[in-house]
């Protein structure tokens, strides 16, 4: 039986390459749903190759014209939120690759979780903003949840035969993007397009500046408490430019595993997919000589605060890594939109963590709200400054 993908947002980074898995490996998977915000014109020619069942476009105002353009293929088509957020819960569905951008991924994870699909992983901000409410369902519903991030790919792959063995520590790697070793006179001038270009992976613009920012590891260390039930204290990052070492697990007895390879997506997503099977793949072959060195070194959290920022939301627990998440979505947009500078990001972030409304224990209608709160004192911000400037 070949395994049924719905994978939101299969237009990005992560959809694409979740698709050149599958045409790779056409007798163990199909596609069952494919979703898409804006861009009609590459969810047409998906549609036309890989025959889904059903596509989304969540924003409404591309139904008409994408209607149109599929008159001839027996695909359903439908539109907005509220169909992305349904559409997870199809009969016909066998796992839902979650390639969608921010927190609109949120619900529409719950809500597979809910009906009992199993998720491969890659919208890190929904374990971000309620690692906590997502594992509690996946327990319930009984769903696995397999990493689709390399360093938690790495990680989990890791952990298979350990089961009894308590991890003691685990590292998570990081390129140190693009502005590693930069001062803070350097960091100030930096512009987006300084910041779109990563040295190691191609990625959407989103996630790309928060590699440049150290946000995007911040964030990764908190998707990593959730997935793998580990404290705060167990957790280190460390910077390895080369992006080989995609993460090590320290066991209790001090012995270290990593996993390894070139950089690419498309292992841990084909992972994913055919977990515990390993597929065969032409991926390129990782090659030593090319690789004479592969070094280590302390990430600077002075100058990449976001890092130090992830820590604290991580620590303060509750609503925090919500209000971390919003916050920081409001202010890469706006940096993306040259309103903001490099360095007002994290800047920004922490007077939003100190002022908006914490709660412990927060439910899942509390994450809705406080997200809701953050992105309006966070645009109101970001305006405030923008006045002073003038
Ligand atoms: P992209 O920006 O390349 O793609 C995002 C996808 O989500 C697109 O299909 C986009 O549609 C869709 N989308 C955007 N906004 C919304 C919305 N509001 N509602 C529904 N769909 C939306 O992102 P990436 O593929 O790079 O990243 C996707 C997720 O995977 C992120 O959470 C990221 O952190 C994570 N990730 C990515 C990695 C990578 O290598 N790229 C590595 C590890 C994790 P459209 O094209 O129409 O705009
Ligand atoms: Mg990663």
């Amino acid at each position: 039986m070949k395994k049924r993908i719905a994978i939101l947002g299969s237009t990005g980074s992560i959809g694409t390459q979740t698709l050149e898995v599958i045409a790779q490996n056409p007798d163990s998977f199909e596609v069952e749903v494919l979703t898409a915000n804006n861009n009609i014109e590459l969810l047409i020619e998906q549609a036309r190759l890989f025959r889904p069942n059903v596509i989304v476009i969540t924003n409404s105002c591309h139904y008409d014209q994408l209607k149109e353009a599929l008159k001839d293929e027996p695909i359903k088509v439908y539109a907005g939120k509220e169909a992305l957020q349904q559409v997870v819960e199809m009969d016909t569905i066998d796992m839902v690759v979650t390639a969608m951008m921010g927190y609109s991924g949120l619900i529409p994870t719950c809500n597979a979780i809910k009906a009992g699909k199993h998720i491969a992983l890659a919208n890190k901000e929904t374990m971000v903003v309620a690692g906590e409410i997502i594992n509690r369902l996946a327990i319930e519903h009984r769903v696995n949840i397999y990493p689709v991030d390399s360093e938690h790919s790495a990680i989990f792959q890791c952990l298979v035969g350990e089961y009894n063995n308590e991890i003691e520590k685990i590292y998570l790697t990081a390129s140190g993007g693009p502005f590693k070793g930069f001062s803070m006179e350097q960091l100030a001038n930096v512009t987006r397009v300084d910041a779109l270009k990563h040295p190691n992976w191609d990625m959407g613009a989103k996630i790309t500046i928060d590699s440049a920012s150290l946000m995007n590891k911040g964030f990764e260390v908190i998707e990593a408490k959730w997935l793998f039930g580990l404290k705060p204290e167990q957790i280190d990052v460390i910077v390895h430019p080369q992006s080989i070492v995609h993460s090590i697990v320290q066991f209790r007895d001090g012995s270290m595993k990593a996993q390894m390879g070139l950089p690419d997506m498309k292992l841990p997503i084909q992972y994913a997919l055919n977990f515990p099977d390993r597929l065969p793949s032409t991926f390129k072959r990782f090659n030593f000589l090319d690789y004479p060195k592969l070094t280590f070194e302390q990430p600077n959290t002075k100058n990449f605060r976001n890092l130090a920022l992830a820590f604290e939301a991580l620590n303060q627990g509750g609503n925090m890594p919500c209000i971390l998440n919003a916050a920081n979505e409001v202010v890469v947009q706006a940096f993306l939109s040259d309103r903001i500078s490099f360095l007002q990001m994290p800047e920004i972030i922490e007077q939003i963590m100190e002022k908006a409304s914490y709660l412990k224990n927060p439910n899942l209608e509390d994450y809705i709200q406080s997200d809701k709160e953050v992105r309006i004192l966070t645009a109101n911000r970001i305006k405030d400054l923008a006045k002073q400037k003038i």
